[in-house]
């Protein structure tokens, strides 16, 4: 379908002002967003804006009762500075799979695809030409109706908005296998990428810091014992020489990330498994020296190594001696800039 996409342009782009050597991080935005209005059932008027603020009645439903979703993706450039998009129909597919939960319209995917790739073209010259840098990409839906009372909206608003981010150096980090605190349950928001788990998330992540630890690792809300993932990532683990990662139960999120490790690892050969994973199974593989890998995949970091994960009292030690995980690292940058062939059609 075509979208007539209106543009209102800046009379003079920021991105000068910008040392792409030293961007602070989540703080500074493009020129530009692109904003959509949902009214009386339909998506209307796909404008690209000057970024800038928007006006909120205080009884906006979002404001109140959480109709808030999102997404979170990059945009690259290849050798020749071309920008390149990384799966951007995953994205759109999720945020409407978070709708669903949510009680929310649908956002038309090939308008999602159609207003990023338009913004991305016009903010071109934010992409930070760095290795390991990219503009973040952040799509996102909300219930602006004025309305005090327990429904689903009516009016919401998609926008998005961009962010350059510098490269991201994750050092190995330490978890802490949350016993009390639950991210998600059966039957809950956990697939979704509703911002209300975001917040039921803080409380707990401040606590595990607090103890000397990085993120949480959550586990299932009945047993405690399931792993479900860590912080804002997947996870996967390496045992005997075989990756095994949680499988996909309603109460973890669908990565973008994680789908593409389990291809990137299948296609070089390795065994990848998706199935219930219990702490205790990960304790004991620590103890008899096969648990190889641990990391964790998101768009923010790639992969993160896991050093150390706490459970209760003990720390169950991760080895540092196999180096898969970034491998795949590198074979997912390598495609997101244009180095290798993307033989799985990823890019855009
Ligand atoms: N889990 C959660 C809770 C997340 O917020 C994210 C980040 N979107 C991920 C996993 C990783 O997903 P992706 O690989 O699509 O970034």
């Amino acid at each position: 379908m075509k979208h007539n996409i209106s543009i209102n342009k800046v009379t003079e782009s920021k991105v000068k002002s910008i040392d792409f050597n030293n961007i602070p991080l989540g703080t500074t935005f493009t020129d530009h967003m692109f904003i959509c209005d949902y009214n009386n059932g339909v998506w209307e008027n796909p404008r690209i804006e000057p970024m800038g603020m928007i006006p909120t009645h205080p009884a906006a439903m979002a404001l109140h009762y959480g109709q808030a979703i999102f997404e979170g993706m990059k945009a690259t450039v290849d050798a020749d500075g071309n920008p390149m998009l990384f799966r951007a129909d995953r994205n759109a597919a999720r945020l409407n799979t978070s709708a669903d939960r949510m009680g929310m319209p649908h956002f038309p995917e090939d308008l999602f695809v159609e207003g990023l790739k338009q913004l991305v073209d016009l903010e071109r010259n934010w992409i930070p030409p760095t290795d390991g840098s990219a503009l973040y990409l952040r799509p996102f839906m909300y219930a602006d109706e004025a309305f005090i009372g327990m429904r689903a909206a009516t009016h919401y608003k998609f926008i998005i908005m961009a962010s350059p981010a510098g490269p991201f150096f994750s050092k190995r980090i330490k978890l802490w296998a949350e016993k009390h605190y639950i991210r998600a349950v059966n039957g809950g928001t956990g697939e979704a990428k509703a911002a209300g788990n975001y917040a039921a998330a803080i409380r707990p992540t401040e606590l595990a810091k607090a103890k000397g630890f990085d993120q949480v690792l959550w586990l299932d809300a009945i047993e405690h014992k399931y792993i479900q993932e860590v912080g804002t990532m997947n996870i996967f683990f390496k045992i005997d020489g075989k990756f095994i990662t949680p499988k996909r139960d309603g109460s973890i999120l669908d990565g973008i990330t994680r789908m593409s490790v389990i291809d990137v690892l299948r296609d070089k050969g390795y065994d990848v498994t998706e199935r219930a994973i219990t702490i205790d199974e990960i304790q004991e593989a620590a103890k008899n020296n096969s648990l190889e890998e641990a990391f964790g995949t998101g768009t923010a970091v790639g992969i993160a190594y896991i050093q150390d994960i706490g459970v209760g009292e003990e720390i169950i030690h991760v080895s540092n001696e196999s180096p898969v995980g970034l491998e795949v690292n590198n074979t997912l940058n390598d495609i997101k800039t244009g180095r290798v062939e993307d033989k799985f059609g990823w890019m855009l």
